[in-house]
């Protein structure tokens, strides 16, 4: 993968969990790479087809120098979204940020956090059995769209289809989701356990009916198997409800 690079982005600024750090300028320096294809942009000599790199270092500089964070944790989390929600055809961000001047006292040469997040292509499963189900799917479907790090690509249409796995009784509404994430898996999973619980999910037993059910299908091309996520989903390929709607928005993925 292609890369630009900057290093030593030196912005002063007041960021720290010390009172006087929120008033006393100090340094924080930034190293960046920002990976994208830079073939076209190569091929044609043309800078509007590339990541233009004065503009990045201006929208970090505007990051940095217009507000006041308690951590720099923080302030590298907020500098990478806004260079992924600005740049479009950025597929992977690593940014450090230094604070040479931090105050400690022991005698170091240097202190910073490092965040790399990529830009991933994720198919989500909704069902919804209880209450309005095509009411709360769509607002499931914003709340996904409204979360930092989420973009909404396709929706499918939503089907209605018979529960499945003799627990629920409903009928369910089921639609596929494309998004576009720069969330890891378990963070996005955090953020989907979120919506789900702010929609009314609540769980007893497996399987049974339920206001918001969202599962990962596809995250990438990735594998995943730990006590907290089995991707892909261990169970779509047998599931009508989850490839019916899927290979609407995915044929490629049959
Ligand atoms: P099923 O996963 O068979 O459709 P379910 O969706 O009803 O059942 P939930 O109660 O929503 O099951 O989730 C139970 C647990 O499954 C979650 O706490 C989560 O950690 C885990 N899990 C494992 N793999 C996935 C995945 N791919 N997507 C969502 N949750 C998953
Ligand atoms: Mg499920
Ligand atoms: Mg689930």
């Amino acid at each position: 993968m292609d890369k630009i690079l900057i290093r030593g982005l030196e912005i002063p600024a007041c960021h720290g969990v010390n009172p006087p750090e929120k008033v006393n300028l100090q340094p924080f320096i930034f190293d960046v790479d920002i990976a994208a294809d830079f073939y076209r942009a190569a091929k044609r000599d043309d800078l509007s087809l590339t990541v233009n790199y004065s503009s990045a270092c201006r929208l970090i500089t505007e990051v940095v120098s217009s507000n006041t964070f308690d951590l720099i944790e923080k302030l590298a989390y907020e500098c990478v979204f806004a260079l992924f929600e600005n740049f479009s055809s950025v597929s992977g961000i690593s940014l450090t940020v230094w604070k040479p001047q931090a105050p400690m006292k022991r005698k170091f040469s240097n202190v910073g956090v490092t965040v790399s997040l990529k830009r991933e292509s994720v198919y989500l499963s909704l069902g919804s059995s209880l209450g309005d189900k095509k009411a709360v799917l769509d607002t499931a479907i914003e709340k996904l769209n409204k979360t930092r790090g989420i973009s909404v690509q396709k929706v499918s249409e939503y089907i209605a289809t018979e529960p499945y796995g003799g627990v629920a009784k409903n009928e369910f509404l089921n639609c596929a989701v494309q998004i576009s994430t720069i969330l890891p898996p378990h963070t996005l999973l955090d953020e989907i356990q979120r919506i789900e619980a702010e929609c009314g999910r609540v769980r007893n037993k497996r399987w049974e009916d339920r206001t918001l059910d969202i599962d990962i299908i596809f995250y990438g091309d990735k594998t995943i198997r730990d006590e907290r996520l089995t991707v892909p989903h261990r169970d779509w390929n047998n599931r009508d409800f989850v490839k019916i709607p899927l290979k609407s928005i995915a044929p490629q993925l049959f």
